[in-house]
C-alpha cells in the first residue's frame, strides 16, 4: 500500500515513510492510495479477539512491516490495557457505551499512541537512527504520548504544557513519568503560545533535520488507522449476526476519531449514521448542518480536549468530498488560511449522502447529562463522553443499536464530576496512585529560541 498526499504534491510513499513523515511535504495530510474493503470477511472478523482484529485491518495498511513484527507490536501495545478485551462495550439505558479509557493514562488517545510507540521503536531498529519528538499538549495527549515512548531506546520526547493551566490530574499523569528520555517543559504562556512555539520549530526546517525531530499529534497516519480497529470492534459486540446496521455519536475535535470511524464505513462496515458531536466549539457540527466550515474563538469548556477551532484532520475527509481532487483541496485550504472560511456547495453535501450527522452541546447539557446518567444508571460518564451522549439521544431512532464512543474515564476530570453532582466520586486506582509520586519538570520562558536550545541541549 503507498500513500499520497492529500495536495498531491509528494511521489507516492510506503507505510513506513508515511508513519516517520507525520505531515506530508507539501504541507498535506497523508492517506492509502486506495481503501481496502473487508465486506466479504465481516463473519470471520467478528470472532477475533482485539489484538487479532487489530492484525487483520493493520496488515491490509502496513504491507511493508513482516507479518510476525506487526503482530508482536500489535501484541504488545495492546497488553498494556487494563482490560481483557481491551476496549470493552457495556450496554446501558438502551446505548451501548464504547469504552476506550482503559490504556495507561486511562483516555482514548493511548489506543493510537501506544501503537505509535511501538511503531516507531521498531522502525528506528531497522533503519537505524533517533527520533526526537517535539509536542505542545493543553492535558490529554501529552501524558498518552509519553507513555507511548517512555523508557524506548533512540526516542527522546519533549513535551510543552502551559504552567499552571493544566488540571492537577494531567500534571501529575504527563511530569511523574521520570524515565530518561522524557523531558516535560511547562511554558510560561498558554496553550496557544505552546503551539506557536511548536508551528515556529517545525517551520524551521534545518532545526528539524539537524536534530531528527518528529511529531507526534493526530495528523499522523498510524493514529487514524489503529481508531479504525475498534469500529469494527465494538460492531461485534453488539451485532450478533453481521449485516445489521449500527450508528456510531464520536465526541470530536480535531476529526480524527470520527474519521477512522469513516474509514470503517469506507472498508465495509454497516452503519446507518456517524454522528459527530461537539461542545461549544461547534464549527464541525455547523460544517454538517450547513456546508461552511468557518473558525472562531476557542471558548474553554469541561471538555477541555474538545476546545479546537481548527480540526487537523478534517483536510483528509475534505479531499474525498471534492471527489479526491489535490488541486481544489490546496486551493480550499489556501483560502481559508487566509479567510478562515471554506464554503462546500449544497451539491456537493448531498453527495457525500446523509452518513454524517452533527449536533452539539453546552456545557450545562454536558453537567445534566452526568447527573442525569448517572442517578438514573449508576453509571458514570466522563464530560466528554457526556457530551456524546447527550447528541446521541437527540439521532436516536430506537431501531438502530446506538454506539457511543467513550473516549475518557470520568477520574481524568474529577471538578465537572463535583459540580455536576455535587459528589466526589469520580475515582481510578491509578489517579489515587499517582497523586504523590515525585514529578520532575522545567519551566521555561514563552520563547522558541529558549525552547529550541532545551531540546539541543538534552540530545
Ligand atoms: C482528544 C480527545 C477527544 C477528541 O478526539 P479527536 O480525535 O480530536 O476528535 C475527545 N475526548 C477526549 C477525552 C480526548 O482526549
Amino acid at each position: 500500500m503507498k500513500y499520497i498526499s492529500t495536495r498531491g504534491g509528494i511521489e507516492p510513499v510506503n507505510f513506513k515513510d508515511a508513519v516517520m513523515m507525520g505531515l506530508a511535504s507539501d504541507g498535506g495530510l497523508l492517506l492509502p492510495e486506495s481503501i481496502p474493503s473487508v465486506a466479504d470477511d465481516l463473519n470471520n472478523l467478528s470472532k477475533l479477539s482485539y489484538s487479532d482484529l487489530a492484525y487483520e485491518i493493520i496488515k491490509l495498511y502496513a504491507t511493508d512491516i513482516p507479518e510476525d513484527k506487526l503482530r508482536a507490536i500489535i501484541n504488545s501495545s495492546y497488553s498494556t490495557f487494563r482490560d481483557s478485551e481491551v476496549t470493552p462495550v457495556k450496554s446501558i439505558d438502551g446505548l451501548h457505551i464504547l469504552e476506550l479509557f482503559h490504556g495507561p493514562t486511562l483516555a482514548f488517545k493511548d489506543v493510537a499512541l501506544q501503537f505509535l510507540g511501538n511503531l516507531f521503536e521498531m522502525i528506528l531498529e531497522e533503519q537505524g537512527g533517533e527520533l526526537n519528538i517535539v509536542g505542545a499538549t493543553s492535558g490529554d495527549t501529552g501524558s498518552a504520548a509519553i507513555h507511548g515512548v517512555r523508557g524506548k531506546d533512540r526516542i527522546k520526547i519533549f513535551i510543552m504544557h502551559p504552567n499552571n493551566r493544566v488540571s492537577f490530574v494531567q500534571k501529575q499523569q504527563m511530569t511523574s513519568v521520570l524515565d530518561d528520555n522524557v523531558f516535560n517543559l511547562a511554558v510560561e504562556g498558554t496553550f496557544d503560545d505552546c503551539q506557536a512555539i511548536l508551528k515556529e520549530i517545525f517551520a524551521d526546517v534545518d532545526f528539524k533535520l539537524d536534530n531528527s525531530l518528529g511529531a507526534i499529534n493526530s495528523i499522523n497516519w498510524a493514529r487514524v488507522l489503529a481508531q479504525v480497529v475498534y469500529y469494527f470492534f465494538a460492531y461485534f459486540r453488539v451485532c450478533e449476526t453481521t449485516g445489521k446496521e449500527v450508528s456510531f455519536t464520536v465526541p470530536t475535535g480535531n476529526f480524527g476519531d470520527i474519521f477512522a470511524g469513516w474509514i470503517a464505513v469506507s472498508m465495509g462496515l454497516p452503519v446507518k449514521n456517524l454522528i459527530l458531536a461537539s461542545n461549544e466549539n461547534d464549527i464541525l457540527s455547523r460544517f454538517f448542518n450547513t456546508g461552511e466550515y468557518r473558525t472562531g474563538d476557542v471558548c474553554f469548556t469541561h471538555s477541555p480536549s474538545m476546545d479546537i477551532q481548527v480540526a487537523s484532520n478534517f483536510e483528509r475527509y475534505l479531499y474525498y468530498l471534492v471527489g479526491q481532487d489535490s488541486a481544489k483541496v490546496t486551493s480550499l485550504m489556501n483560502e481559508f488560511s487566509v479567510t478562515g472560511l471554506i464554503c462546500i456547495d449544497k451539491e456537493c453535501m448531498d453527495a457525500a449522502g446523509n452518513l454524517f450527522k452533527a449536533g452539539s452541546g453546552t456545557n450545562e447539557k454536558t453537567l445534566e447529562t452526568i447527573k442525569n446518567f448517572y442517578e438514573g444508571t449508576g453509571y458514570l460518564l466522563d464530560p466528554h463522553t457526556a457530551v456524546g451522549v447527550y447528541v446521541a439521544r437527540q439521532f436516536d431512532d430506537g431501531e438502530t443499536p446506538m454506539i457511543c464512543l467513550s473516549t475518557a474515564h470520568p477520574a481524568k476530570f474529577p471538578e465537572a464530576i463535583i459540580e455536576a453532582t455535587s459528589k466526589d466520586i469520580a475515582k481510578h486506582d491509578e489517579i489515587e496512585k499517582i497523586m504523590d509520586f515525585p514529578i520532575d519538570y522545567t519551566v521555561v520562558a514563552n520563547d522558541t529560541m529558549v525552547v529550541k536550545n532545551f531540546v539541543k541541549k538534552h540530545l
